[in-house]
């Protein structure tokens, strides 16, 4: 049986993602951003492990320490992702992005998760506007003045299309 995220070195990467929040802590979001991220952060959506999972992926960031796993059930003949899981640790803005994402994702089909990863890379790298991106979403947005924090955020996403790509060749 497979174990998924329990690696031990979490708990050292743990405290490398805490030091670096603490030297970010300049991270000047407007205050409406700042509490839908803390908000996500205190009480990260889907956070955990699924039993079962047909996709998954890990993935770690090492300029801020962030570690991300997804997983996901997917129905393999309807394609909808049934249920879906992360777990992980690392800054605010990752985890946040993740607790989003993980709630963005229910219960679309894996076409339709793949395009909302372009959506919002496209976003983070300016590609497309940051009004192509709407809801709780939205709140990352801010993250771009912070060049060095975008991988922060997008490591869940990339994260997910990882856990996608490779269940499909399953
Ligand atoms: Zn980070």
């Amino acid at each position: 049986m497979l174990k998924l995220c329990t690696k031990p070195e979490s708990f050292l990467i743990g405290r490398n993602a805490m030091n670096s929040e603490r030297q970010h802590t300049e991270l000047d979001l407007s205050d409406l951003y700042r509490d839908i991220i803390m908000d996500h952060r205190r009480d990260p959506r889907h956070f955990g492990n699924l039993e079962n999972c047909s996709h998954h992926a890990e993935a770690y960031n090492p300029v801020c320490g962030d570690r991300v796993c997804v997983q996901l059930k997917v129905n393999p003949e309807t394609r909808k992702i049934e249920k879906q899981a992360f777990e992980g640790e690392g800054c605010s803005i990752c985890m946040a992005s993740a607790s989003i994402m993980a709630e963005e994702i229910e219960a679309m089909s894996v076409g339709e998760a793949m395009e909302r990863v372009q959506t919002f890379r496209d976003a983070m790298q300016d590609k497309l506007p940051s009004e192509s991106i709407e809801g709780d979403l939205q709140a990352l947005m801010g993250v771009k003045k912070f060049p060095v924090r975008i991988k922060c955020a997008l490591l869940p996403w990339t994260t997910l299309k990882e856990a996608l790509e490779k269940g499909s060749k399953i």
